[in-house]
């Protein structure tokens, strides 16, 4: 019998030419379509063609399933089946040469203990399941500032790197708004409509953004400049227009879990965002921006442990704190420019100090110390009457950091945790879990409510006739200031009570 012997090759992309850039469109994805679309801007400013990848659809798993190992995580399935379903829909559309030569797939890697660093194994899987092997696949370091791939025609350099970083934070502040809204809006759809026309004017600004030097000149125009706040100041005029009702009692509840999980809005996490809102909740989401600033920091805290081992010692944590500062200076900045209505970055010392008893913050992977940290801020300051957390279907360091929330929950019964596995096909059982807690935190959200009117002597009559002689109330971009309580209405009737001089 004749035997055939099999030599493992691992993938290596064709190059991809600095000559070929004008010709070739650049798939990604991986975020919400905010975040993709202002991406798009940010890469043809500087000459890419891009196209993101269609937003997730349930049939993606079972198209990954049929690419990939079937241990895979949910985010893995689910990310590997778009991936095909994108290239199966080229491949018919411009034919097998057509898909490899026009279009190539970027996606980024980090190392850990956990399926992130292998995402583009599975992607091989993808392209040697379709018979694509030429088509190119690039992995780049999401730490990395410059970098470029073979050939030379994909180079991350400075004002591209900081057209990204704006990206993100512009989606995230967007996405931060549209969720503080919508519950509230008196007319339905206007948020929705404010957060596409939000979107398209940033992706113009990132599009057309000017491009001030090439290295450190770039660094200290995108930190300093005020282009990029004149741009949400342009985007606040819109968000001006919406009125809203904020005395409907809702419960708050704050997403965390894993990154990817947590940031998607579609079938990979059953859209329990806009389940949650359908349901009557207002839902706090999960920036981008936090996990950014909690590699930064990471890089800190590991620094500080080794003190006694490190050359130069106080001369890379000013580096390394400097960046941390700046980063959310500028992150501060551009909330400013929105009247403050998005959430702050927590701070990562903080998060920390709170998960050190139950998650040693060395253990990375997932969302790391990160879960525990961000469920007990939430719960200790009152930003949030329940904690909704994702975890993905295979993922073992989410396992750890769900079995470390017993304890947590322990010392505090009265934190409401509510854990979803998420499978990408088990909604009911998601949706009736989560339906479980929900309704205990509805019911403390109206005890709440009710406490604030006892303790101000406040009527709801009261406020809306104060509000007649104050219209500014009723819209979206008035800030109302935190005064200890998780809901939005309780605030608001306190903030109302100090403006008449009852507290
Ligand atoms: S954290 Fe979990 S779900 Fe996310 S990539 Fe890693 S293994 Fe997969």
């Amino acid at each position: 019998m004749e035997t055939k012997e099999f030599h493992y090759r691992a993938y290596r992309p064709r190059p991809f030419t600095k000559e070929e850039r004008s010709k070739t469109t650049i798939l990604f994805g991986g975020l919400t379509w905010k975040h993709e679309r202002l991406i798009q801007g940010s890469l043809e400013r500087v000459g890419y063609k891009s196209m993101p990848l269609p937003n997730i659809e349930r049939q993606d798993l079972d198209i990954g399933k049929e690419f990939i190992d079937v241990g895979a995580c949910c985010p893995t399935t689910f990310t590997a089946g778009n991936l095909a379903r994108t290239l199966m829909t080229l491949r018919e559309r411009e034919g097998e040469e057509g898909v490899k030569n026009n279009y190539l797939f970027v996606t980024i890697g980090a190392c850990g203990p956990c399926r992130f660093g292998q995402y583009h194994e599975s992607y091989e899987r993808v392209l040697e399941g379709l018979n694509l092997t030429d088509f190119r696949l690039f992995l780049l370091d999401l730490m990395q500032m410059e970098q470029s791939a073979p050939g030379g025609g994909l180079e991350i350099s400075m004002p591209l790197t900081f057209g990204l970083v704006y990206s993100m934070f512009y989606a995230d502040l967007i996405t931060d708004m549209e969720y503080a809204i919508r519950p509230y809006e008196v007319v339905e759809g206007s948020t929705d409509r404010v957060v596409k026309e939000s979107i398209e004017l940033l992706y113009e600004k990132l599009k057309n953004r000017p491009i001030k030097g090439k290295k450190i000149d770039s660094l200290v125009w995108h930190v300093f400049t005020g282009y990029f706040v004149d741009a949400l100041k342009e985007v606040r005029r819109l968000w001006d227009e919406i009125e809203v009702d904020r005395l409907r009692v809702k419960p708050k509840v704050k997403i965390t879990g894993e990154f990817w999980l947590q940031t998607h809005e579609g079938d990979g996490n059953y859209n329990i965002k806009r389940w949650l809102e359908k349901e009557g909740a207002e839902v706090i989401p999960p920036p981008v921006a936090v996990w950014m600033d909690y590699l930064i920091n990471m890089e800190l805290f590991k620094l500080e442990d080794a003190k006694g081992f490190v050359k130069r010692y106080y001369l890379k944590k000013l580096a390394i704190g400097t960046i941390a500062s700046l980063y959310r200076m500028v992150y501060n900045r551009l909330r400013r420019a929105l009247n403050n209505i998005p959430n702050p970055l927590p701070d990562q010392r903080k998060l920390k100090d709170l998960a050190r008893p139950y998650f040693y913050y060395r253990l990375t992977g997932g969302e790391g110390h990160m879960l525990i940290g961000k469920a007990l801020y939430a719960y200790l300051n009152r930003q949030a009457h329940m904690i909704c957390e994702l975890s993905p279907y295979g993922c073992l360091p989410n396992t750890m950091s769900v079995g470390a929330m017993a304890k947590v929950l322990g010392d505090y019964p009265d934190l409401l945790y509510a854990p979803i596995e998420i499978k990408g096909d088990a909604e009911v059982h998601a949706y009736s879990r989560c339906q479980m807690i929900l309704t205990e935190a509805k019911r403390r959200a109206k005890e709440e409510f009710e406490e604030v009117l006892e303790r101000t002597g406040l009527t709801v009559e009261d406020i809306r006739n104060f509000e007649e002689d104050h219209p500014e109330l009723r819209r979206a971009t008035y800030k109302v200031p935190h005064y200890g309580y998780a809901g939005t209405a309780s605030n608001y009737v306190m903030h109302i009570a100090k403006l008449m001089g009852r507290i």
